[in-house]
């Protein structure tokens, strides 16, 4: 699934292509992905607006339209929203949305598995987009410090590795970069997010930000549906330390790395740099 450096490298690559364009017609390929409003007055409402420009929140991407109306992508598993310039040739074979701009090139959207979800909104109405008026703060934001790390996990019993992809509690994150931080800051997944020290929470923060910021500075990673606005691969799966690894010696120590769930989730890290401390 896509994660926030994903989401901010297609939002990068695709805002200079259609910033000032004017949606001249819409294709509802698969109207069952469209979450609200209904598939008729959401084509109306995006119909004939031009585009101010794109936004992202957490791992949702915001077409914002000059009518006041966002159009909210969220890709959720294998969701692609890919430009393809007029005269371009679009290789997908899985069209959900597509959205034909005044100057003959398109906006697509298309999903493998139909798991992403498609929204038109007003700003009033943006509470009912499932899970964003919850988002946490996002790492490399100004609200996501120490002290208000600290502050979410006090107390808590949760495993650190759920508490991190809890978009409540950090917008943003998921598997990948998770597996990653928690490498990074030699900190064991199954650890209650409550019994991190100071210093522990201090390093956390700081890997959370130092992953995120590589994965975009990468362009994303790549494993396999994700591709960048361009319809192009990242290149973030050549640094990993531990996610996509399994069954490989840590990078740091050369210990075979281990794989369990932590809530459903396939979570690696390294036993030796990651410690799982007896807790009281
Ligand atoms: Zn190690």
């Amino acid at each position: 699934m896509p994660e926030m450096p994903e989401i901010e490298t297609i939002r990068r690559s695709l805002e200079p292509h259609i910033q000032g364009r004017k949606i001249t017609s819409v294709e509802v390929l698969l109207p069952r992905q469209i979450k609200w409003p209904e598939p008729e007055s959401f084509v109306a409402r995006i119909l004939q607006t031009t585009i101010a420009g794109l936004d992202r929140r957490g791992k949702y991407l915001l077409l914002q339209l000059d009518n006041q109306v966002s159009l909210i992508f969220h890709l959720r598993m294998t969701g692609q929203l890919v430009y393809v310039p007029s005269m371009g040739q679009d290789n997908s074979h899985h069209n959900r949305l597509i959205i034909h701009l005044d100057d003959g090139s398109k906006l697509i959207f298309s999903d493998t598995r139909t798991f992403g979800t498609l929204y038109a909104m007003h700003q009033d109405e943006l509470w009912r987009v499932q899970g964003m008026a919850e988002l946490g703060p996002e790492p490399l934001s100004p609200e996501f410090t120490v002290a208000y790390l600290s502050k979410a996990a006090e107390g808590r019993k949760t495993k650190i590795k759920s508490f991190l992809l809890d978009q409540r509690k950090v917008g943003g994150l998921g598997n990948i970069y998770v597996d990653e931080a928690l490498f990074l800051a030699g900190i064991h997944p199954l650890r209650q997010a409550g019994s991190l020290t100071l210093p522990e929470l201090t390093k956390l923060q700081y890997t959370v930000n130092q992953v995120i910021a590589e994965g975009i500075a990468d362009g994303g990673t790549t494993f396999r549906d994700y591709r960048n606005g361009n319809g192009e691969k990242g290149s973030h799966q050549e640094h990993l330390y531990v996610y996509g690894r399994d069954g490989q010696d840590c990078r740091i120590c050369g210990t075979p790395l281990e794989k369990i769930k932590v809530g459903g989730r396939g979570t690696r890290f390294c036993p030796h740099c990651q410690p799982l401390e007896v807790e009281s």
